[in-house]
């Protein structure tokens, strides 16, 4: 956008409906190919004269002779390469990435920050509790505030991700019926749950039961009524639903389950229409799970570990993951010894570095602040959902929480399909929203902008949302070919996943 001596300020800069032009190279050189022999970053023996080599330092059985094709570079080329290749990823700190059930909002760098002190970052997880005092506080403020935030009265740091606190909350289920000499095998799912919940329901071992949701998306009480059973152990419910709708019947269905001796699971991934406004304690859950990497900042995909906290009510709190921070006169020190816990389900204590981000912006807003982070996930949800009406309806005539799920009739007039779609908005510098999901859903387009996008880049979106229709209808095969401007267009997505070759091997000879 500049021009020759005149920048334009970004104030001034419109939202442009072109695409952008292609920017990257079409082919960049893997870093093997340019590699010079015997060119050097760092030598360690240049370092001081008269200093030992690098294998005198680290003793040569450590070091390697036969790293055939190893590259050999300048340090300017290594850092050009990969910085390079760190700007052919669409990123959430570059770009709009709208992906439903994801939550990718900005993750705030005041929480790297935070993660980065000393006394955090170089913390051990071997370090003895009383050396560990600040750390541990931090972990019982931050349990603290997710209790209150969740309405539950326990809650455990353990898990590594969403789909493994699943797996903990359903063990710790469980446990809980085993306790009481039930063996209850069935958990009710619905047919519009996130993937996770039946795999880790599977993964625990037990029975799914399919609960279809009515015409309107939601769930039925009277459904879950037939369903619940004696060997029910529990339901698993996303509330918000995976189509962005508040489940109306949640309560009714907590007091059905309970009555029949089953608990409620209520899957909160996706709390970012929730926090600070409406609590899963008080719906009636006994079990809740948090993804810190979706609601609460933390870096997600491929940025970094994840965190999946859970929740429980208090007779489930002897099964949680061991060990548990206890406080006594001595200070905070970890609980091994719990007889009922159903044990560990990875190693230490969780992902140290995304707690202390979590409850860096969890304090950074406030409760006042985390309200109103909600309520502008659900009004900028429905401003995309409003505005995009005409070209792109949406699935369900009500009003939707913090994502939004849309359809289109495109592929029956003209061809076009929702990946094309997808694979269309990369032209316009937008990460594809999540397709096809949920399966309920033909077609399905499923949106969540998050509270931390600007106004101008909801309207770039819905611009480039309605070229593209219009594109479908009178140009189609640009949509069918595209993406136009990235250095790769379509890979093939089912023998990258099935078949990754992740290691380059030299040539041999
Ligand atoms: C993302 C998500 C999960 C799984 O979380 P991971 O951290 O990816 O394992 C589970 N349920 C719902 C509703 C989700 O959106």
């Amino acid at each position: 956008m500049a021009t020759a001596g005149r920048i334009t300020p970004i104030a001034a800069m419109k939202p442009t409906t072109e695409p952008t032009r292609a920017t990257q190279p079409t082919q960049v050189p893997l870093i093997f190919e340019l590699s010079s022999e015997g060119r050097r970053g760092t030598d360690l023996a240049a370092r001081t004269a008269g200093s030992k080599s690098g294998a005198e330092i680290l003793g040569g059985e450590l070091c390697r002779t036969d790293l055939a094709g190893f590259p050999e570079l300048s340090e300017p080329q290594v850092l050009r390469h990969f910085l390079r290749l760190s700007q052919a990823n669409f990123a959430q700190a570059l770009q709009f990435y709208p992906l439903g059930s994801c939550t990718m909002k900005y993750n705030p760098v005041v929480n790297d920050e935070m993660a980065a002190l000393e006394g955090f970052a170089s913390i051990h997880p071997f370090t003895p509790a009383h050396l560990a005092q600040g750390a541990l506080e931090l972990m019982a403020r931050l349990e603290a505030a997710l209790a209150e935030i969740t309405g539950m009265d326990a809650i455990s740091l353990h898990p590594a991700a969403g789909a493994q606190g699943e797996l903990t909350g359903l063990l710790v289920m469980r446990a809980y019926h085993r306790k009481r000499g039930e063996h209850r095998h069935q958990v009710i799912i619905p047919d519009t749950a996130h993937g996770t919940n039946p795999a880790s329901c599977t993964l625990a071992g037990f029975q799914v039961l399919v609960a279809r949701s009515n015409s309107r998306g939601f769930l039925d009480a009277a459904e879950v009524r037939r369903l619940a059973g004696p060997d029910v152990a529990a339901m698993m419910v996303t509330n918000p639903n995976t189509l962005g709708l508040f489940e109306p019947e949640i309560c009714e269905i907590a007091h059905i389950l309970h009555e029949q001796g089953a608990l409620l699971y209520i899957d909160g991934a996706n709390m970012n229409a929730l926090m600070g406004v409406a609590k899963p304690g008080h719906m009636g859950a006994d079990v809740v799970q948090l993804n810190l990497h979706k609601t609460f900042s933390t870096p997600h995909g491929g940025g970094g570990p994840g965190a999946g906290p859970i929740g429980v009510k208090q007779v489930l709190e002897p099964f949680l993951p061991s060990p548990r921070l206890k406080h006594s006169e001595r200070g905070w020190a970890f609980e091994e010894a719990r007889p009922d816990s159903i044990g560990r389900l990875r190693s230490f204590h969780g992902n140290f570095g995304m707690l202390v981000r979590a409850y860096a912006y969890i304090l950074a807003l406030g409760g006042d602040g985390l309200a109103e982070a909600s309520h502008t996930a659900i009004v900028a949800a429905n401003y995309l959902r409003k505005r995009l009406e005409p070209c792109f309806p949406s699935a369900s005539p009500q009003p939707s929480m913090h994502e939004c799920v849309l359809e289109h009739d495109l592929e029956s007039r003209t061809g076009v399909s929702t990946l094309e779609i997808a694979k269309r908005l990369l032209d316009f510098g937008i990460h594809p929203p999540t397709i096809y999901f949920p399966l309920v859903v033909k077609g399905a387009l499923m949106i969540e902008p998050t509270e931390t996008e600007s106004k101008e880049v909801l309207d770039h979106f819905i611009s480039a949302m309605e070229r593209i229709h219009d594109e479908a209808l009178n140009d189609p095969q640009t949509v069918k070919n595209a993406p136009h401007t990235l250095r790769l267009s379509r890979v093939d997505e089912a023998e990258a996943a099935r078949r990754p070759i992740l290691r380059w091997q030299p040539k041999p000879g």
